[in-house]
């Protein structure tokens, strides 16, 4: 329904990429927090460790945990700042393993990625407080998708404060197919220079593009090369007028998965139909990056289908990652949902003329795309939430009662919606997880160390262990009692720098 515009905003970044060089790639890190911090009499919460959570007592050290005491009344260090945390719980830095951080949400593509004359002012402080909205909601690492705007990433991480971030590099369509289909034919191929070659199709692929440097292997060779810890591909056959793109078989997705292995790289698909996850299934790809909103042919049936069911055993069974990404779906269904923009926690993480700017009849110019015909909100969710809504909400459930491996994802912005926001929409991420059946425990692992099992940045980050990053998330409630737990936190630390919440709003 939206993907036009997502390509829309992938089509910007890309024709303007070449008028701004990217200035040098070496990577400072401009967080760096105290000598030494003694975070004490708090509750431990560290998913290793779920069954006996504890009082005690954490040492930070030069950005590393250096010390986890899970007993009463262990003496601070000599020299440590003391911070209490009674009557609270310590948690490790939430992982976000699906953002877009070059994309604006609610944004037309020209306004971020125009001619400087149209830009909106206050795209400049919506950069600017980026990093500081993840932080806001406890997101301390993130992975971009599809780096269609190195700038945006490289400003992201020189920010003065910021979350760590990874990224999958240039994403890898098929020739022709999606997401390029959507660009013009003349730029399609200058847009998504790391597509994968199809012999079948050599008429319509530009003679500069030789066929070599378009292999799977190639392909994930460049994202290596440039950095990347994952491969992003599609499969996608398309809909509306768009329908039969052409799509991989399985023996291209055998090539990447094959290189993808080699090189050590996390192998990602954009699947969100029926269609689509068992093709991902049958590839043996690591990551399914969508929830299954598309039924096909069973769209209208009311309960989950034998034939989905049986591919979601296989993904629990073999232990996909599944990002469920509900908030895409309720992203759209925000234009419909007269609550959503009076939401207290939007003025904390996007600039106030942004918000302005969302109410105002131009700034529902997605509405109009949305609902063209100018159908009623009521009817709008409606239609949502018994479409879509409910089929991702079905999924999901169905895949939780298994145990599947959840990776908390977002997709933010998936479209280019205000109702995906930096940060706030990984906390209403979480309630429409707890709402589709996941338990507490279950929303929490997925956005500690499955993620960081599944990005192999376990020895890093995802529990509260000695060595790994002091990225810390202090809150005054258990998140394992309450999803609103999220939305309680004190203080976050980022490799051992210390922010408290309120520092970290936009005002
Ligand atoms: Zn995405």
């Amino acid at each position: 329904m939206t993907d036009r515009w997502i390509i829309g905003m992938r089509i910007f970044p890309l024709l303007f990429a070449s008028l701004f060089p990217v200035e040098g790639s070496a990577q400072s890190s401009p967080n760096r927090g105290p000598e030494r911090t003694w975070i004490t009499d708090v509750r431990i919460l560290s998913p290793e460790k779920l069954d006996r959570i504890e009082r005690g007592s954490v040492l930070i050290e030069n950005g590393r945990i250096a010390r986890v005491e899970r007993r009463k009344g262990a003496k601070p260090p000599a020299g440590a700042t003391v911070v209490s945390g009674d009557g609270q719980f310590l948690i490790p830095g939430l992982i976000d393993s699906h953002v877009h951080l070059a994309s604006v949400p609610g944004t037309r593509p020209e306004m971020n990625f125009g001619p400087a004359g149209a830009k909106p002012t206050w795209i400049k402080e919506y950069f600017k407080q980026l990093p500081r909205s993840y932080l806001y909601f406890g997101y301390t690492t993130l992975v971009d998708l599809a780096a269609i705007d190195r700038r945006v990433l490289d400003e992201f991480r020189q920010a003065p404060l910021h979350p760590d971030l990874c990224d999958c590099g240039e994403s890898l369509p098929f020739a022709n197919g999606y997401p390029m289909s959507f660009a013009p034919p003349e730029v399609r191929f200058q847009l998504f220079p790391n597509f994968i070659y199809d012999p079948k199709q050599a008429s319509s692929i530009p003679a500069q593009y030789r066929p070599e440097d378009h292999t799977p292997a190639a392909a994930v060779a460049a994202v290596k090369a440039s950095g990347g810890i994952c491969i992003k591909t599609y499969f996608e056959r398309g809909f509306g007028a768009d329908r039969n793109l052409p799509v991989m078989g399985p023996d291209v997705l055998a090539d990447i998965r094959q290189a993808a292995t080699q090189r050590g790289l996390v192998l990602m698909m954009h699947a969100n139909s029926f269609d689509a996850q068992r093709f991902a299934v049958d590839g043996h790809v690591d990551v399914i990056a969508h929830g299954m909103w598309n039924w096909g042919d069973f769209d209208k049936q009311a309960d989950l289908p034998g034939e989905i069911r049986r591919v979601l055993d296989q993904i629990a069974e073999e232990k996909i990652g599944y990002q469920a990404t509900l908030q895409v779906i309720q992203g759209l269904r925000a234009y419909f949902d007269p609550e959503y923009l009076k939401m207290t926690a939007i003025p904390k993480v996007i600039p106030p003329e942004m918000l302005e700017w969302f109410e105002s009849p131009d700034g529902k110019w997605f509405k109009k795309e949305l609902a063209p015909d100018n159908t009623p909100d009521r009817v709008m969710r409606e239609g949502l939430d018994k479409g879509p809504v409910r089929r991702g909400h079905q999924v999901v459930s169905y895949l939780a009662g298994k145990h599947a491996n959840f990776l908390f994802g977002t997709d933010t912005p998936s479209a280019p919606t205000y109702g995906n926001l930096p940060g706030l929409n990984g906390y209403l991420e979480m309630q429409q997880l707890q709402a589709s059946g996941l338990s507490l425990e279950q929303i929490f692992r997925a956005a500690t160390i499955n993620n960081a099992r599944e990005f192999k940045l376990d020895s890093q980050l995802g529990t509260i262990e000695l060595g790994k990053i002091a990225n810390l998330v202090l809150l005054k409630k258990s998140p394992l009692e309450s999803v609103d737990a999220y939305d309680t936190i004190v203080a976050v630390w980022v490799h051992g720098r210390q922010a408290s919440r309120g520092s970290l709003a936009f005002n």
